[in-house]
């Protein structure tokens, strides 16, 4: 699994959270911590989703921000039901008005083209996504008879199903926006979006359910419940007490988007940094600061590709980019997060640990693998986005084939070396003579000089 769906299954783990949180009127039946939870949560929320919006306008990605601001607007509401009451819309209104429309009205934005930063023709557009939201907010406020129908209508015939079954018909008109998504920057975030969509609707759920009879018959068919217990949960039914305070469960709901959105920004902010755009693998800026946590026992190997500039004179500066890109990918597939783009058509791996000779094995075998792996022209100055291997499948019946190599240096600290940077020159001096003696080879560079060529 790669890096990053696992990090989409531990957000989608982090959002079931809130259905645990059911249990705990079991283990704090007094209420003491959920209302310490409740009324101290709140505010460090509000400043995390602003902080994620102001991150999101900072990289001017409109939309994010967009949905962010909508999120806090969301959580005003989910913990302040009280705010709407004097426009006669009701606490259980507020509930189903979000479930169904908030998905929906993500949809839109998503589904909007993302313009320059704060062009107001993209602004005004992304304003009309809140219609869904404005509709069934009017019609909670005046006319809650027909504003019933739509919260209560049933598509599939569930008895005492207490959710919206609308908020689905929502939920999966967002979810083919998020899968037809092909912005490279936003598509992430889409994923991300609808991740979070996962503790914002259980939480919804149980704060529906606490309007209903189901807490009350759950309340009863537990067992272990003293008399004492059942009053507390009679308690808690009392409409006065559950329109005043946040529930649990919207409260932990809302911290872990936020939290996941926080984790999910900073990933963008760090993959900017530390990511090479062209090729997906680290820049040389991580390579720097590897290198100035270098000690030990290291190798240093420097990677050239061969007569590269001949290459994209005659095929285009195009489809030599897709070079840069098959190699970063085969080098990352060999050698894993050791592998880094050094400028240009050079790449550099650092081995922590390993010995000149072991590192010398890997170096031939990725460069093994490289003569081997086969690369199809379509066209010369061709663009295409990624050298997938169905793209190269694809090219085989009317592409031309080449053969893309390169060639290696590689060196290790010795007595005359006091810093990495005196490794690097060394491995490049050992690659200038992987160049020399005629490329698509590996030398290592020994104290006297020389040692192996391939
Ligand atoms: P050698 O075998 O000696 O390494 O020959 P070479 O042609 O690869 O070496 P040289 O350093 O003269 O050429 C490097 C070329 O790499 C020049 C430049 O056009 C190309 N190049 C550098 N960065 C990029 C890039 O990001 N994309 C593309 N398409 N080409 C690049
Ligand atoms: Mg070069
Ligand atoms: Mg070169």
């Amino acid at each position: 699994m790669s890096k990053s769906n696992k990090v989409y299954l531990i957000y989608a783990g982090l959002g079931l959270i809130p259905i645990l949180l059911l249990l705990l009127p079991q283990a704090d039946p007094k209420g003491t911590f959920v209302h310490a939870f409740t009324t101290v949560f709140p505010y460090p929320l509000y400043m995390g989703f602003a902080l994620v919006g102001f991150l999101c306008f900072k990289i001017n990605q409109n939309r994010m921000l967009f949905s962010v601001l909508l999120l806090l607007g969301i959580c005003c509401l989910l913990f302040n039901p009280l705010a709407l009451h004097f426009m006669g819309i009701k606490t259980w209104g507020i509930y189903n008005a979000v479930a169904i429309s908030f998905p929906l009205t993500l949809a839109i934005i998503f589904s909007i083209r993302e313009t320059r930063p704060m062009d107001l023709p993209n602004f005004s557009r992304l304003l009309s996504s809140l219609i869904p939201f404005i509709v069934l907010g009017y019609l909670a406020s005046r006319d809650v008879s027909l504003f019933n129908k739509i919260a209560l209508f049933k598509i599939l015939p569930v008895k005492g199903f207490l959710f919206p079954q609308l908020a689905l018909v929502s939920l999966a008109i967002f979810a083919v926006v998020a899968l037809l998504q092909k912005d490279r920057i936003v598509k992430p975030f889409v994923r991300v979006f609808g991740i979070t969509l996962i503790p914002l609707m259980i939480s919804i759920w149980t704060g529906l359910a606490l309007y209903s009879d189901i807490w009350k018959r759950l309340a009863e068919k537990l067992p272990r419940r003293t008399v004492e217990d059942k009053e507390i949960f009679g308690k808690a039914l009392n409409a006065d007490v559950l329109t005043s305070f946040p529930s649990l469960p919207i409260v932990a709901a809302l911290t872990i988007i936020c939290a996941i959105l926080l984790h999910a920004i900073f990933r963008t902010y760090w993959h900017r940094v530390y990511v090479d755009e062209l090729t997906d693998i680290a820049n040389r800026r991580a390579l720097d600061e590897r290198l100035s946590h270098l000690t030990g026992e290291y190798a240093i190997v420097m990677m050239d590709i061969d007569h590269f500039k001949a290459f994209n004179d005659t095929y285009g500066h195009d489809e030599g980019d897709n070079v840069l890109r098959l190699v970063g990918s085969l080098l990352s597939e060999e050698l894993g997060d050791r592998v880094y783009r050094y400028g240009g058509e050079e790449f550099c791996a650092v081995f922590m640990g390993v010995s000149a000779e072991d590192a010398y094995m890997y170096a031939n075998k990725v460069r093994r693998k490289l003569e081997e792996r086969k690369f199809y022209i379509r066209k010369p100055n061709s663009k295409r986005e990624y050298t997938s291997s169905s793209d190269r499948k694809r090219k085989k019946k009317n592409g031309k084939k080449v053969q893309i190599t390169i060639s290696i240096g590689l060196a290790s600290p010795n007595k005359k070396t006091k810093t990495t940077e005196d490794v690097i020159k060394l491995a490049d001096k050992a690659l200038y003579e992987a160049k020399r003696k005629g490329r698509n080879r590996v030398i290592v560079w020994e104290i006297e000089g020389v040692k192996s060529a391939v």
